[in-house]
């Protein structure tokens, strides 16, 4: 399998070199040159596989031969021994046919597990037969940095070092990072908010002169591949559930960076059959703007109670693009080029075209803890605030009643007490066995200023 760049002029890479890659040296994001087709037949096969066995089914023609099969096998089968539920990813009833996926039964509660604890299986992997070691750095607003650090702290090959705004993640996210104490895990706590974090990352990526030799930076944020690619398997895991590929479906997506939803784009693309997806979003709605009036558009951030999806701009939405333009590299940058300074009016047919398939809606505060309040006192199930975006949007944008819909979960409600304080439920989110004395734990984490060269000192010194 080869990747090629969403803006046409950066090398091809295979698996390997793309998992080691952040963004394209053209500033593109990778996709794989070509998808994978599952007959129906095939699809239909899977039926009793369980979670990491159909995992291999889905992902093995991404990886191609760069892992034998015996061993892709085997890290997969590791990989999701760290989740508390024996279903992987259950699935819980709401309604007739509206349908809960738990994505929040790893480590840290976010589905963002389901890749990140893949991810640092196989750089680990790679780096081992390569002899080498890497560095990870990260910025986070709460989720990723927690998913990523759980990931990478039993990898024997990387050192990692996620930057968070100092006093500005809510104490159960800061401490589901900081009290990992593990040697190569290095939480940093900027002076600054998150934007000033990401800015001092992309900095350190440009210029990573501040590494020993021989060593280089690697990201772990939605743009690597190996994100997206992990996150395909559970849609097909659902659909199989409730009765694909016989049956037809639709998907409603708690949506940040277009990542998570992205992979069930490629699901359908690959052979399951969907019918909707449903792009949820909260205040930060720029791509309900973008599906509704065609036009891209940036305005300013609003902090919400579902924070995992404040955001201004949403990365991988570049990689649909690429897809609705004919995968016309040079047009995507030119359009992105654009972007940097301007809003950009997308071709009227692409996004007919992208109708046909997504929906979308945002869903504010007020609905969110309406919703979770509604479902709680109905049936006694606690959402969390990003989830309950993914209900209330499923429910506005429904198109056919009589196919499943099912609504990712993305995140365990105990990580974001208060939106269900504010639910006014008679009832606490709690944390599950694993974490219930987490507020207990011993925290470790350097404070530092808002300032590239401090921070790359810190680094440098370290490794
Ligand atoms: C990251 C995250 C999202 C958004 O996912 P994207 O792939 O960026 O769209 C939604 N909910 C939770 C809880 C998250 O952590």
């Amino acid at each position: 399998m080869k990747y090629i760049s969403t803006r046409g002029n950066a090398p091809e890479l295979n698996f390997e070199q793309v998992l080691l890659t952040g963004l394209a040296s053209d500033g593109g994001l990778y996709v794989p040159a070509s998808l994978p087709e599952f007959s129906a037949d095939q699809i239909a096969g899977w039926a009793s596989l369980a979670y990491h066995e159909l995992a291999f089914e889905v992902i093995s023609p991404f990886v191609g031969d760069c892992i034998p099969e015996e061993d892709l096998r085997s890290i997969l089968s590791d990989t999701y021994k760290s989740f508390s539920h024996p279903a992987i990813a259950p699935l819980i009833q709401l309604d007739r046919n509206e349908w809960i996926l738990e994505l929040f039964q790893g480590p840290t509660l976010a589905f963002k597990d389901f890749a990140l604890q893949l991810l640092g299986r196989l750089l680990d992997y790679f780096l081992k037969k390569r002899n080498q070691r890497v560095v990870i750095m990260g910025a986070t607003s709460g989720d990723t940095g927690s998913a990523a650090i759980e990931g990478c702290r039993h990898c024997d090959n990387i050192d990692i070092f996620i930057l968070h705004p100092n006093n500005r993640v809510s104490e159960v996210q800061r401490r589901q990072m900081t009290t990992v104490l593990e040697d190569n895990v290095y939480n940093i706590a900027i002076e600054g908010n998150f934007d000033d974090c990401q800015d001092i990352v992309k900095a350190s990526f440009r210029d990573q002169s501040f590494l020993p030799d021989g060593m280089q930076l690697v990201a772990v944020n939605s743009i690597n591949w190996a994100r997206i690619m992990a996150q395909i398997v559970y849609y097909f895991y659902a659909g199989l559930s409730l009765g694909s590929p016989a049956k037809t479906m639709a998907f409603s997506v708690p949506t940040g960076n277009f990542g998570d939803i992205f992979a069930g784009y490629l699901a359908k693309k690959m052979g399951l059959p969907i019918n909707q997806l449903v792009i949820a979003t909260n205040k930060n709605n720029v791509l309900h703007r973008v599906m509704t009036d065609s036009v891209y558009a940036r305005t300013e951030l609003h902090q919400t109670l579902s924070p995992s999806m404040d955001i201004s701009v949403s990365s991988n939405f570049e990689r649909l693009m690429f897809d609705l333009y004919d995968r016309d590299g040079d047009c995507i940058r030119h359009l992105m080029e654009t972007f940097n300074t301007d809003s950009i009016a997308l071709n009227d047919d692409a996004m007919a075209s992208a109708r046909t398939l997504f929906s979308s809606a945002s869903v504010d505060d007020a609905a969110t803890c309406s919703i979770i309040a509604k479902t709680f006192n109905e049936i006694g199930y606690m959402l969390d605030p990003h989830s309950a975006t993914g209900v209330e949007a499923g429910r506005l944008c429904n198109r056919n009643p009589d196919q499943p819909m099912v609504v990712l979960a993305t995140a365990h409600p105990a990580k974001f007490p208060d939106a269900i304080e504010q639910s006014n439920i008679d009832a606490e989110a709690k944390m599950p066995p694993h974490l219930s004395d987490l507020l207990e734990r011993e925290e470790r984490f350097t404070v530092l200023p808002c300032d590239k060269g401090v921070v790359n000192t810190f680094m440098h010194d370290q490794l």
